[in-house]
């Protein structure tokens, strides 16, 4: 017997039908003698729906009354999943944010989960009792309902999982796992059976819609071993795992990209001491997350070129930013390219072995594809390139790190 946590995302609470599945899914692992408590999103589209009306209302608006209204999706379905299980014979109760309580900070729209009281729940899943909590939310310092950020269920259910001390967190969706690149752009590409949660991290940073960000870094923390299946077959998803849990680590394990990058390069700005400091100040003050970064080396000794990246819909808030620091930065004119894309190739077997980020240059220089910036860390190697090569760039590389399913 076990404790699962068990999480569904939208499309697997789309309507009735698809709850009443999720409940027959549920009641199998009751069955099988496992205690299962159950976190679900709102349903597909939904919350898109529920931030549009709010923006509709005043495109400015509170943060604490954003929360109040697009909380309200996974309210629905977490009733609707209590009564399609107690219409099975499973007995079931769902639990908002506030009534566990799951405590967060005062941050409205992106609160961080600091607290999940589990007596109570441990007590009903003692006696076979199913939670159904709604993710997304929870409740601020003030009392106030907050959100966690967009795609936050997944995080409520491993802080949840973490908190329980479940032994597995299955994260239920509309993809069979995680793949070694986008299905929908490499035809070859293949499931993952496992994946160690630094790839996984890297992956979802890096364009990997799977797994919301926050939540593998919180899996890795407390070291809850994940599971992503699809919701819509039997088959076995993808672990997500410690090394030490993988016997024959590929060298690489995904090939992943971001569509939603833009590049902007400061032409002409003084060589000195301190200018990266002056050029990055104005963009932090902003909130503006500075990705790649590169520096030309300087023809005359005088001046440079900086270029670097920025989520796109920062573009124009970044191009803002270093205009009104002008003065101080002294440079001769900002270009701006939106029509970039950021590919990365992934991999834990990278640290230890050579070669790997030649490969990545010569498949693309093959191409004829022009690498404009590239950064490292221990296990990624990411390359900026025209969007326009998207495609080829990635099936090329998912060929030539041996990926391609046979
Ligand atoms: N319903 C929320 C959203 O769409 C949370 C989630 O599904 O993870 O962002
Ligand atoms: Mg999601």
């Amino acid at each position: 017997m076990a404790l699962i946590v068990q999480k569904f995302g939208g499309t697997s609470v789309a309507d009735l039908d698809r709850i009443r599945a999720v409940a027959a899914r549920v009641k199998a692992a009751v069955d099988e003698g496992n205690q299962v408590a159950v976190v679900l999103s709102a349903m597909a589209g939904i919350t898109d729906q529920l931030a549009a009306l709010v923006s509709d209302m005043a495109p400015i608006h509170d943060t604490r009354e954003y929360d109040t209204v697009v909380s309200t999706g996974e309210q629905v379905t977490a009733g609707l999943l209590a009564i399609a299980l107690q219409t099975l014979g499973v007995t079931a109760r769902s639990w908002l944010g506030w009534q566990i309580p799951l405590r967060t900070d005062g941050v409205h729209g992106g609160a961080r989960i600091e607290q999940i009281a589990v007596t109570e729940l441990h007590r009903r899943l003692g006696r076979g009792e199913v939670p159904v909590v709604a993710g997304f939310q929870g409740i601020g310092p003030l009392g106030r309902i907050t959100t966690i950020g967009r795609g936050g269920t997944d995080t409520t259910a491993v802080a949840l999982a973490a908190a329980l001390g479940a032994e597995r967190c299955d994260i239920y969706t509309d993809v069979e796992g995680v793949f070694t690149s986008d299905p929908r752009i490499v035809a070859k590409a293949r499931k993952l059976n496992k994946i160690t949660y630094e790839e996984m991290l890297e992956m979802a940073s890096v364009g990997a819609k799977v797994l919301q960000t926050r939540s593998v870094a919180m899996a890795m923390k407390h070291r809850v071993p994940l599971q992503v299946l699809s919701s819509f077959s039997d088959n076995p998803g993808t672990m997500v795992v410690d090394e030490d849990e993988i016997v024959e680590q590929e060298l690489v394990s995904g090939i992943a990209y971001a569509r939603d990058e833009a590049k902007i390069t400061v032409v002409k700005v003084a060589d000195r001491p301190g200018v990266a400091a002056t050029l990055f100040g104005p963009l932090s003050d902003a909130g503006i997350n500075v990705d790649m970064i590169v520096q030309n080396v300087s023809d005359d000794g005088k001046s440079t070129d900086i270029t670097f990246t920025v989520a796109q819909n920062q573009l124009e808030q970044s191009i803002a930013a270093l205009e009104a620091a002008r003065s101080k930065l002294e440079f001769e004119r900002l270009v701006a390219d939106p029509n970039v894309v950021k590919v990365s190739v992934i991999g834990v077997g990278m640290h230890s072995h050579a070669g790997v980020a030649s490969t990545m240059f010569a498949t693309l220089a093959d191409k004829g594809i022009n690498i404009q910036v590239i950064s490292t860390s221990e296990i990624k190697i990411s390359v900026l390139i025209a969007e326009e090569y998207t495609e080829l760039a990635v099936r090329s590389l998912h060929t030539a790190y041996g990926l391609d399913d046979d």
